[in-house]
């Protein structure tokens, strides 16, 4: 065969090439190494070899059908080399038009000098990090240590050499520059002196030719949605407490990390792993080399539980209703009549059987591209726009409490679905208080646990709540997770379940019978957040197992993977049990509060209103829970409005959901596996 004559000759020659190009290296080391020595040697001693942290591109963050939320784009930045700065005559001068023309483009530079911008000088307040950078500089320079910032100004006139004809302003700006680059040359952390050029500013900076002055490609995040402000969160600078935890994992000081939402707390999928590039470059500041001694790993993509078309309806109902109810109740009013207006308010939308959250909408938002501009303003606005309040709102449940005390009454066998209770309107026995029905002086008269749940009767479910005991109440309330963590991976408060212990150690008084009548109607000391509200509903929907709630579908890459759900815990009531709670949250729909959104619906609705005293004189919490469908539930939702009155005005909330619901494609699947997994 011919091939057989041909396989010596190429392993001949296959094993000469190395031979010889190792021959031709030998030589040009040779030459450089003796011939050139010398003048080699003259030479790199004015080069300048830098070792640089380069960033990984960080992950996308999609809702669970790809659609893509967050994102980077590239951005332009100034970076200065100090070396080559210095070698123009008047280095200051440099740095004063580089700031005139930056803040012409309305970008402004980074500038992180605790020192205030006009004389006479002072210190800013600092944090913990510039503290400890200003006392790196002074110990390096060994200046008196708590050297008053006049006297630091006037040092650093003369170590930068600032002329004398700069006004203090223009010293001061100039001083801020020539302290980051000193500061980064002597200890590191890296300096963007401005990001996110323009291509005019580009273009301008780039004509002039500045010494040291390179225009360098970063990244910045795109948000390419406005919605879910509070759950996507931001990338920022890090704090000492951030610092010492990313830096233990070879983040460089000038890193940017998620700060809260998802970018918080997927930072570990979509950071990525930084670089190391080496550059050199000579006395004039041109590079003679760049390579990279590790490559950059690109942060991987994070799916979210979120479906952005749940996202816009759940935050667009939101903020309708809170703007009708406010439009009703200023028309109502009298002239010159002070009215109370709702400040805000939150609805959570889960999925039945996973914990998956849909949707989660905080009334008021914002928007992230906005953020950074508007952030002095969001944060004096007196409705708090920026307190995400579906996870860290924490409100009474009022009634929407009594399928807890049904099913711990069902569940201990006080009650049978069919047991009747007469409404006698008022529980008058106990000394000091009388506990009354809604409807008293008139009654609910001889009903079911069913009938008691349609028409929301406390005298149902105060005698079922004292035959039953506090203890087993708050026994199921905890399995529903009311007052204990959702398992949500974003931070959230816990709430409050009222119970003899709580009492104990925050009112320093023993927990009385009327306690457990307040606690089974859900007044009392509860507090919950509309997530706990929801995973509740969903966990009444899926017959007794919570799902730990998440905003986290799966990660893509190397080491991607699906999240799995997971039970956090199970409802000790049988199946009769939750037929029976689905029944009366059924009638509540067709026939009780919310009947006039929901009697003919398309689909079997179950529910239950609430509406909770925050104060003597203010406008009633208004509380809405509901899932649906009825038989084999799907999705279930939680909304609070803040001096919303009346929980079933927000039965329209959940209408526009579940409309949403109805009219989108039952066979769209979410992201497919193998596009999340490597
Ligand atoms: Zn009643």
């Amino acid at each position: 065969m011919p091939t057989r004559s041909i396989r010596p000759l190429r392993a001949a020659v296959l094993t000469a090439i190395p031979i010889l190009l190792a021959g031709v290296l030998l030589a040009v080391l040779y030459g450089l190494q003796v011939v050139n020595a010398q003048a080699l040697q003259e030479e790199s001693r004015n080069n300048v070899t830098r070792t640089e942290t380069v960033s990984a591109s960080r992950g996308d963050i999609l809702d669970r059908y790809g659609r893509v939320l967050v994102t980077s784009e590239v951005s332009y930045d100034v970076s200065i080399s100090r070396s080559a700065l210095v070698t123009d005559e008047d280095p200051n001068g440099v740095l004063l038009e580089l700031i005139a023309l930056t803040e012409e483009a309305g970008l402004g530079h980074r500038d992180t000098l605790p020192v205030t911008w006009s004389a006479p000088f002072a210190y800013t307040e600092m944090s913990a990090g510039q503290r400890s950078r200003l006392a790196d500089y002074t110990a390096h320079f060994e200046l008196e240590e708590g050297i008053p910032a006049e006297e630091l100004m006037a040092w650093f006139r003369e170590h930068y050499a600032i002329p004398e004809g700069y006004d203090p302003e223009e010293a001061r700006l100039a001083a801020g520059v020539r302290w980051e680059l000193e500061m980064d040359t002597l200890f590191g952390g890296g300096y963007t002196f401005a990001s996110g050029l323009s291509q005019s500013l580009i273009a301008a900076i780039s004509e002039r030719c500045y010494p040291g002055v390179s225009i360098t490609t970063g990244s910045r995040r795109v948000y390419r949605t406005p919605y879910a402000a509070h759950l996507l969160g931001r990338v920022g600078p890090m704090n000492e407490e951030q610092w010492a935890k990313y830096s233990q994992l070879g983040y460089p000081m000038n890193a940017l990390v998620g700060q809260d939402g998802a970018e918080g707390a997927f930072e570990e999928y979509l950071h990525g792993t930084e670089g190391e590039r080496v550059t050199v470059r000579n006395a004039a500041g041109e590079i003679l080399s760049s390579y990279y001694t590790r490559e950059p790993q690109a942060g991987a993509d994070v799916t979210l539980t979120l479906d952005l078309s749940a996202q816009q309806v759940t935050e667009e109902a939101l903020a309708a209703e809170i703007a009708k109810i406010n439009a009703d109740r200023l028309k109502e009013a009298g002239p010159g009549e002070e009215v109370q207006l709702s400040q805000g308010g939150a609805c959570v939308v889960m999925q039945v059987g996973t914990g998956d959250i849909l949707a989660s909408a905080s009334y008021p938002s914002y928007d992230l591209a906005s953020f950074q501009e508007r952030y002095a303003d969001l944060l004096a606005d007196p409705a708090r726009p920026m307190v995400n309040r579906a996870l860290q709102g924490r409100y009474a449940p009022g009634s929407t409490f009594k399928v807890v005390t049904a099913t711990a009454g069902l569940s201990e066998g006080v009650i049978t679905p069919l047991t009747t209770i007469y409404d006698r309107g008022i529980i008058d026995e106990y000394e000091g208080y009388s506990y009354t029905c809604w409807a008293y002086p008139g009654s609910h008269g001889t009903i079911n646990v069913m009938e008691a749940l349609q028409m929301s009767c406390n005298y149902f479910f105060y005698i079922t709540g004292r035959n039953v005991g506090i203890d087993a109440i708050d026994r199921y309330a905890a399995a529903y997770g009311l007052g204990q963590s959702t398992g949500i991976e974003l931070y959230e408060n816990t709430g409050i379940l009222a119970s003899r212990d709580y009492k104990e150690k925050n009112v320093g008084e023993s927990w009385y019978v009327g306690d457990t009548l307040q606690a089974a109607i859900g007044q009392s000391y509860h507090l919950f957040t509309p997530l706990q509200l929801a995973s509740y509903c969903a966990t009444i929907a899926g017959g007794g197992d919570r799902y730990a709630a998440h905003l986290l579908f799966g990660v893509s890459g190397p080491g991607g993977f699906l999240y799995t759900p997971t039970v956090l815990s199970t409802v000790e009531a049988d199946e009769e049990t939750f037929d029976t709670l689905h029944q009366g949250m059924y009638m509540a729909s067709r026939y009780g509060s919310a009947s006039y959104v929901f009697n003919s619906y398309s689909i079997p609705v179950c529910s239950k209103t609430g509406t909770a005293q925050v104060s003597e004189d203010a406008v009633n919490n208004a509380v809405f829970i509901a899932f649906a469908p009825k038989e084999d539930p799907e999705i279930a939702l939680a909304v609070v409005v803040e001096s919303g009155a009346n929980g079933y005005y927000l039965a329209e909330v959940a209408r526009d959901i579940f409309d949403w619901y109805c009219s989108r494609d039952p066979e769209a699947a979410p992201i497919p596996e193998n596009t999340i997994l490597p």
